[in-house]
């Protein structure tokens, strides 16, 4: 965080897009990169869960580490996204509320954005310190397809409209394990590290 600190503006606009990434999607950059631009936003953090507390239990997870190099390879040279490991220096479960805390002391000046897909909003209202959140930030929400749950109301959303793109990581998963091609649903460099990182495949 302390290098992106480095060439932001006085007052920058800092949007915060969380995820598991496991792994990083084409679905996760066109986001990225469509909402700094709608939003005229200075960077787009993306933030890796170290413990993704709400998913546990449900399915293997893979290491953080190896999620979050996906995710440095992923934003590559992209102008304005960056991987944050904020989460995994800080370990533990990750609440979005204290991410946001955190980058509001290395950024006091900063305006924030919470960047969240469709399914991900529906839920805010379960999140740890949600208040927090809604305080600290502003909320802003991006459709994906097959997600049509309601939105919490009275929040002031900020929609984005981008290109839909029917992507998910449980799909790329599924995918390694049938031997299925993952060609242009992720970056040829993230493909590059989940072959080499040997992720998603069947465990003995
Ligand atoms: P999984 O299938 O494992 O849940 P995912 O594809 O949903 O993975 P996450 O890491 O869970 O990816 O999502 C991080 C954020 O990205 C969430 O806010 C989610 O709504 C959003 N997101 C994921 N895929 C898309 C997509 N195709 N279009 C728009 N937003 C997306
Ligand atoms: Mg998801």
């Amino acid at each position: 965080m302390s290098d992106v600190a480095l060439h932001l503006p006085p007052r920058p606009r800092v949007g915060i897009f969380g995820g598991t990434f496991d792994p990083p999607h084409v679905g996760h950059l066109v986001t990225a990169v469509n909402v700094r631009h709608a939003l005229a936003l200075d960077v787009v953090l993306l933030v890796v869960a170290n413990e993704p507390w709400q998913k546990e239990g449900s399915r293997l997870i893979s290491p953080a580490e190896d999620r979050y190099a996906l995710t440095v390879a992923a934003v590559g040279e992209v102008e304005g996204v960056e991987a944050s490991r904020i989460e995994l220096d800080r370990e533990g479960p990750s609440y979005t509320a204290d991410t946001l805390r955190h980058l509001k002391s290395s950024l006091p000046d900063a305006q924030f954005f919470m960047i969240l897909g469709r399914d991900a909003a529906a839920g805010l209202f379960t999140w740890e310190r949600y208040e927090e959140v809604v305080a600290g930030s502003r909320l802003v929400v991006v459709d994906r397809p097959g997600a049509s749950a309601p939105l919490p109301t009275g929040l002031g959303w900020l929609r984005v409209e981008v290109p839909h793109l029917e992507v998910s990581s449980t799909d790329l998963r599924a995918r390694v394990l049938d031997g299925r091609p993952l060609d242009y649903l992720l970056t040829a460099s993230v493909m590059d590290e989940v072959h080499s990182r040997g992720l998603y495949r069947a465990r003995p």
